[in-house]
């Protein structure tokens, strides 16, 4: 959070820039182009925080940036402000139509600007904040249920789109209510945390994801992993949770924390629900704690 916000400023007017760099450098990360085509390129890769946006340039007028900034996911909710030249009241009502958060008429006075774009990334850094709590559990500060089913349901379509396959790992602690009713509530959170934890430190690749599914249950999404790869991965977590050695008084593993896990792999299809993939490997869950707990099943 202590992180500096950044600022793409964007102007085919050299000296326009100079000053605005000045106004902001102290304060902010700055970043600049001179085209249109540049600053779709800069706000896909940096994703700044805020766009100062000239509207008459040489390519592609901040206009047309702007709709195609609002196009992409990724760019969707980035504030731009328009600076231009343009006074007219139709210019500033169209601009502002377009989604611009604001409009600045050049010549711009510094010390206004400077309080305007203070504001924005203020609400910016509010609303990037709410979206992040919005996807995160709280306890174990990984993301959440909600988090979990807009990524099953975005890994399903790519593994649709490009016939790939997608696995998932149900992963449930074994006799946790006697966890908690020996050691207490407050030490199951702790408990709860450092599973998390362990989980979060065994997944390597960069889409994989761990959830908090609910309770003292958690989910991996492990997109283009067949089956025998996720089974790997599903065994590497039971052993690493055993390997913590929580003590666990009343449990089946040698008085230590274990976890039981229900793997799935499929190969996304048109007629099936990215649901499936949870009740599969929900049924080879259950199977595990029948089996005995402490223990990986994977579906067939
Ligand atoms: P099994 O081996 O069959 O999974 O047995 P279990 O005791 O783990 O399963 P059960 O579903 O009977 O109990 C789950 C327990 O997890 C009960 C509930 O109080 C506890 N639990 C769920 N969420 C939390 C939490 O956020 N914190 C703590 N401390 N406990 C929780
Ligand atoms: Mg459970
Ligand atoms: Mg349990």
């Amino acid at each position: 959070m202590s992180e500096r916000q950044s600022i793409l400023i964007v102007d085919d007017d050299a000296t326009g820039l100079r000053v605005l760099r000045q106004a902001f450098v102290d304060q902010y990360r700055v970043l600049f182009a001179t085209t249109g085509g540049d600053a779709l390129l800069i706000a896909q890769r940096e994703l700044p925080d805020l766009i100062i946006l000239d509207i008459v340039m040489p390519d592609i007028d901040g206009h047309s940036v702007l709709r195609q900034l609002k196009a992409n996911e990724q760019t969707t909710d980035i504030p731009v402000i328009f600076l231009t030249g343009r006074t007219r009241e139709a210019d500033e009502k169209i601009g502002l139509e377009l989604g611009a958060v604001d409009y600045w008429t050049k010549p711009v006075k510094i010390d206004i600007a400077r309080i305007r774009a203070h504001n924005h990334l203020e609400l910016k850094r509010h609303r990037d904040l709410l979206a992040r709590l919005a996807l995160t559990d709280s306890l174990c500060d990984i993301p959440n249920r909600r988090s979990f089913d807009l990524s099953l349901d975005r890994e399903w379509r790519r593994g649709l789109r490009f016939v790939r396959p997608l696995s998932m790992v149900l992963i449930d602690v074994d006799k946790f209510k006697s966890f908690n009713d020996q050691y207490g509530h407050p030490a199951g959170d702790g408990c709860l945390r450092r599973v998390a934890g362990i989980i979060e430190d065994c997944l390597e690749r960069p889409g994989d994801l761990v959830a908090r599914y609910g309770g003292e249950e958690f989910a991996c999404i492990l997109p283009e992993t067949e089956r025998d790869g996720a089974s790997q991965i599903a065994e590497q977590l039971r052993q690493a949770v055993l390997e913590a050695r929580i003590p666990h008084a009343r449990s089946l593993a040698d008085g230590f924390v274990s976890i039981s896990c229900g793997v799935a792999t499929m190969i996304p299809s048109h007629g099936l629900r990215p649901e499936v993939l949870v009740d599969v490997a929900d049924k080879a869950l259950y199977m595990a704690k029948r089996d005995g707990r402490n223990r990986v099943v994977t579906a067939p």
